[in-house]
């Protein structure tokens, strides 16, 4: 909305003496999208730093939007990034229920309220009747200056109301703004936000089809009765926070009002415009935290948890799209974000969204990241490739990812960059065969058996003392002879260092290796 005017006037937030309860209040309509994640973490970093509350409700009011597995989706991504929620539909609490569809009657009951105190009013005009009138006016807008034109309680008399609600007739029941006033919305991030209410429109509040009250109604409401002391939410909802000021001031609860905090947008990777998941397709990254499945279409959208993204990585990475730490610092765990969090070093401008950063973050995690809790994440992966996966110990595959995981940037890189350790290569690089097997190779590897055949103990830096010492010895062309022995081991020129990889495979085995190497292996033409 172009016409919220910021001006310099100080905002006026209350001191924070009441008790922190914010909310995260997604709507059940898809899946959750990245931008949503950040909003539900720096709700919960915000509460976690003052002992606070973190509420999790689902706000389903509008049915026709609702998508069958949303509310599951949003549960276990937030439970997958360790956003714990205090109160929610899951874990029940005292200001319960937690979803909007059950509570229709307390919405109910404000509407009414706002009626007989003249705050608002029935409308009955059917959608074609809308149409008909947005045809006729331009920029027709239902307010001040069209309401006593159309077909609302404002208009009939009063009988006639009451025939056409008994006679069952869909109606709606709309808040009257009071045009010519200036609404001033304080925010902790955007300062004072000062709006004209003649450009707000009587804004569908309750609907009779299905007894429910809109987004704008049930949200207040429930704000109000779950006595929510910060409001932090995404930007897009800052057009709304006008009308919502005067709800509350109708409803007599101005007091309690919470305190608005609207964060910054997540923007495309170049910067123009809001980030849309075309935007993930077209450069090829998740925007959702988990995979999803389209319940009509049947389409998946891949996640970062499929992605081989740890939580920790995503935590980090969002935390950084619109707050900085006042330093130069950039790695932080939960507990740490939640000391160093504040809105004072939240920015109004728009955040760009940096993949390459983003993957930069997961590699450092990885980098960091125990040998057993990645082996116990890499468990999975390599049964996916191999037969035997229970053969392999765990000993064994935290040694090997000990070898590898500062290679990759996702734990699904795992296997690309470790597969040699569970299986003997099935082919060898062409372009390495090229550089590397010579005539005299075959050879040249076979007097490498037997040398290793004596190696006692075949230890890593052992193997390695007698291997040099034997190439030097024989003025043998050191890099030919270890990347050939590395390509019949490994199957190409790349990987860990030589000798940890034999050493890990035990000397049978890349004995072997070697061996099927040099009867296999034909030098290019
Ligand atoms: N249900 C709204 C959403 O989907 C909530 C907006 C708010 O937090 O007030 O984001």
């Amino acid at each position: 909305m172009t016409l919220l005017t910021l001006n310099n006037q100080q905002p006026n937030i209350p001191h924070m003496e009441r008790k922190v309860r914010v909310r995260f209040a997604p709507s059940p309509t898809g899946p959750l999208h990245i931008g949503g994640v950040r909003t539900a973490l720096y709700n919960y970093l915000f509460a976690r730093q003052h002992g606070g509350t973190m509420i999790l409700r689902i706000e389903d009011t509008d049915s026709t939007r609702f998508v069958e597995g949303a509310e599951q989706y949003i549960n276990e991504s937030l439970q997958w990034l360790g956003i714990e929620i205090d109160e929610g539909v899951r874990q029940g609490g005292a200001y319960g229920p937690y979803r909007q569809s059950q509570r229709s009657e307390l919405y109910g009951q404000y509407a009414r309220q706002l009626l007989d105190a003249g705050r608002a009013y029935i409308a009955f005009d059917t959608p074609e009747q809308l149409e008909a009138k947005r045809a006729e006016v331009a920029n027709f807008q239902y307010d001040a200056s069209t309401r006593m034109q159309m077909c609302n309680s404002l208009t009939l008399a009063p009988e006639e109301v009451t025939r056409r609600i008994e006679a069952g007739d869909q109606y709606v029941v709309r808040f009257k703004i009071e045009p010519g006033r200036d609404v001033v919305v304080d925010d902790l991030i955007r300062g004072r936000v000062v709006i004209n209410s003649s450009v707000l429109d009587d804004k569908v509040i309750y609907k009779s089809a299905d007894r429910l009250a809109t987004y704008h109604l049930a949200n207040i409401v429930d704000d109000h009765l779950m006595e929510v002391s910060h409001v932090i939410r995404g930007e897009e909802w800052l057009p709304s926070a006008p009308l919502h000021v005067l709800l509350y001031e109708a409803l007599g609860w101005t007091e309690t009002m919470p305190v608005f905090v609207h964060l910054p947008l997540l923007l495309k990777p170049d910067g123009k415009g809001k980030l849309s998941k075309r935007d993930g397709d077209r450069l090829g990254f998740p925007v959702f935290p988990l995979e999803w499945r389209d319940p009509k279409t049947g389409d998946v959208s891949t996640g970062y948890r499929e992605r081989g993204y740890l939580p920790e990585a995503v935590v980090n990475f969002l935390a950084l799209l619109g707050w900085n730490p006042g330093d130069e610092r950039e790695i932080f765990s939960m507990k740490e974000l939640i000391e160093a969090f504040s809105f004072d070093h939240c920015s109004k401008k728009g955040a760009k969204f940096d993949f390459e950063k983003a993957k930069w973050f997961n590699h450092e995690y990885i980098s960091a990241t125990g040998d057993a809790e990645l082996t116990r994440l890499f468990r999975p992966i390599l049964a996916q490739h191999v037969d035997n996966p229970e053969h392999f110990s765990d000993e064994y595959i935290s040694r090997v990812i000990s070898l590898v995981k500062s290679r990759v940037n996702f734990t699904g890189e795992l296997w690309e960059q470790a597969d040699f350790f569970f299986q003997a290569p099935q082919t060898y690089a062409e372009k390495d065969i090229k550089k590397r097997w010579k005539a005299d190779t075959p050879q040249t590897l076979t007097t490498l058996c037997d040398i290793l055949q004596n190696v006692e103990p075949f230890t890593s830096e052992h193997a390695e003392e007698v291997v040099i010492q034997w190439i030097k010895d024989n003025n043998l062309h050191m890099g030919n002879v270890m990347n050939a022995f590395r390509l019949t081991v490994v199957g190409q020129c790349t990987g860990p260092h030589m000798f940890d990889i034999t050493s890990l495979l035990g000397k049978d085995e890349t004995l072997a290796r070697l061996r099927r190497g040099i009867e296999s292996i034909q030098p290019a033409e």
